[in-house]
């Protein structure tokens, strides 16, 4: 016989989520989460010093750059925070740049990073450290599963539920279908590109590897870091509900997601890194965006309110 509490609490995870991965997609899932976190740790190692050229570092450079504010402008702040507003061609192009990260469609993350909001360091956040207990032996756990234990879960985040706008938009929905077909793009253009720079065979292999796998699975870690690191340690000057910190060493190469405390604390605003000195080139993007006037109604913060979120 199920119990009250318990029927509650199916029809609350019911809710939150709709249903389970299906098998493939779950393969492909543990595929792209190790398979370049491996060629990562194992191969720079052997191939730093021959295997790499100037080439491979100045591509892998550029497709770090757009895939990475792809998700931090264009996943992050913009599809799922809402902090500016933008015509059609932008919305593609954002969506599609953050497609480049192989961070899972985009309407999944949209809605996972919703959920993660609606349940910062409580039950039903799909990727806190705090999960398991605060003894050393579960911080462990927690960290593992912050940073990239929960990619594994077959659980989805209900989009009806956390974004029933992303879901209701026609292009939002095909670039999610086209998630397969941009992971093949993200992979192999650095290859064709590193084959056309050099042209040679070498020099598309080598573009691959380092522009291609070695690329996206750095990202991977930074932005899963951002998850992990910055629910754990750092400093807090702005009150949030959470565990949020801003961890300064971050700053640069997660491009400003790292002051994830003053993102808890105020998560519409366009702009994380709001204190002297803290870098945050998503930011900085945005504005020249909004010079140019590709977006307009960005949410600067403002002085005054700021200083209502300090903690
Ligand atoms: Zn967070
Ligand atoms: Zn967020």
């Amino acid at each position: 016989m199920t119990t009250l509490a318990e029927a509650k609490d199916t029809r609350r995870m019911t809710t939150l989520l709709e249903g389970k991965r299906k098998m493939p997609a779950q393969v492909a899932v543990y595929i792209f989460a190790t398979v370049p976190a491996i060629a990562l740790v194992a191969a720079v190692p052997v191939l730093w010093g021959w295997g790499v050229g100037w080439a491979d570092l100045i591509s892998a450079a550029f497709f770090y750059t757009v895939s990475c504010l792809g998700v931090t402008v264009g996943f992050h702040r913009y599809f799922t925070h809402g902090s500016f507003k933008t015509g059609r061609a932008m919305r593609i192009a954002l969506a599609v740049a953050g497609s480049l990260s192989v961070q899972g469609p985009v309407l999944h993350w949209v809605a996972d990073h919703r959920r993660h909001h609606a349940f910062s360091d409580r039950e039903g956040d799909p990727h806190s450290p705090w999960n398991f207990g605060t003894s050393p032996a579960a911080l462990v756990r927690g960290f593992w599963h912050a940073h990239m234990g929960w990619i594994f879960d077959r659980d989805l985040t209900n989009r009806q539920r956390f974004a029933p706008d992303m879901e209701a938009d026609p292009d939002m929905r095909l670039v999610h279908r086209l998630f397969g077909p941009l992971t093949a793009v993200t992979l192999l253009l650095p290859a064709l590109v590193g084959g056309l720079v050099t042209w040679s065979w070498w020099g598309a292999v080598t573009g691959f590897f380092w522009a291609g796998v070695v690329r996206v699975a750095f990202l991977h870690h930074v932005t899963w870091s951002v998850n992990s690191i910055c629910h754990m340690i750092g400093e807090r000057p702005f009150a949030a509900r959470d565990r949020s910190a801003n961890f300064w060493p971050l700053a640069i190469l997660s491009m400003g997601e790292a002051w994830h405390n003053l993102h808890h604390a105020d998560p519409t605003s366009a702009r994380h890194g709001v204190l002297r000195g803290q870098v945050d080139v998503s930011a900085r993007l945005i504005w020249i965006f909004e010079k140019l006037g590709w977006v307009h109604d960005v949410r600067w913060p403002s002085s005054r309110r700021l200083s209502r979120l300090r903690a």
